[in-house]
């Protein structure tokens, strides 16, 4: 069910959490202010909603938790459970599809509930010369050609920022296989960032900063803050990582982001 599989991590979070409560969604850090708000986790049946208002309470970050639809969110009847028992924590509540296509599981006004639709391009079909569908977030993809990769990698992320179907945030941004993440910085020319941006400007959609992915990098932040986009924080864990969002905090303090340039969805949510 789950994209990704993490090392729980050792009880040690308890001595870790030496952040006082906060008592509203922005916190200085250093001289800068900016929404201490990570809006990509997942609950699990050991890590739950219980388990992340516990976060909250500690660390003063707010959350967002998003369910990938088809495994446990699969038709109207279990978007509206899902929504429902969500409801009366003060979270905001969301969908990360996997696929484009995945509205004609549910109903347009169900999927109107829902706070915000988060997507990422990391399933590439034939992304090799062997015609293989690259889950680019698994540590063994296979790559045979950096230049044929990044050609099917742009037409995903263009397929996916184009998409005609609910989205606000794009996720995992500028995110490599490990096999060539070292060349990030060549690999991702001026040219193909300027494209990504133009389409996302374009649809209107918010940049995630990934707080796991480290992605994406000081200067694509700046271009895209140039033509005004929005970002979001997005930690995508489901264990006791989430919120902790150093990234994410370190590179929008390096690029001066105010909260201004933060996506927020509408809707109030009471504290936690
Ligand atoms: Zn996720």
């Amino acid at each position: 069910m789950h994209r990704r599989t993490f090392l729980k991590n050792a009880g040690i979070a308890g001595s870790l959490l030496a952040i006082s409560p906060l008592s509203c969604t922005f916190a200085k850090s250093g001289s800068e202010e900016f929404p201490l708000l990570d809006l990509h986790v997942h609950l699990t049946d050991s890590f739950t909603i219980d388990s992340l208002m516990e976060i909250s309470k500690n660390t003063g970050v707010r959350f967002g938790v998003v369910e990938n639809p088809g495994f446990r969110v699969r038709d109207d009847a279990t978007l509206e459970q899902y929504i429902e028992s969500l409801l009366p924590y003060p979270v905001y509540i969301g969908l990360q599809p996997m696929r484009p296509g995945w509205s004609a599981l549910f109903s347009p006004e169900l999927i109107a509930k829902l706070d915000y639709v988060l997507m990422d391009a990391q399933t590439i079909p034939s992304g090799n010369n062997y015609g293989e569908i690259l889950q680019i977030w698994n540590f063994d993809t296979y790559i045979d050609d950096p230049e044929y990769f990044m050609e099917k990698y742009m037409a995903q992320i263009l397929q996916v920022i184009n998409n005609d179907e609910p989205l606000n945030i794009f996720g995992w941004p500028l995110f490599l296989p490990v096999c060539i993440a070292r060349d990030y910085y060549t690999l991702w020319t001026e040219d193909r960032m300027q494209q990504i941006i133009a389409a996302l400007k374009n649809k209107k959609l918010n940049i995630e900063i990934n707080d796991l992915a480290h992605t994406p990098h000081e200067k694509f932040i700046l271009m895209a803050k140039e033509e005004g986009l929005k970002f979001t924080f997005g930690s995508d864990t489901r264990d006791n990582k989430a919120g902790r969002l150093d990234y994410c905090k370190y590179i929008a303090k390096k690029c001066n982001l105010k909260s201004e340039d933060f996506f927020i969805p509408s809707r109030i949510i009471g504290k936690s």
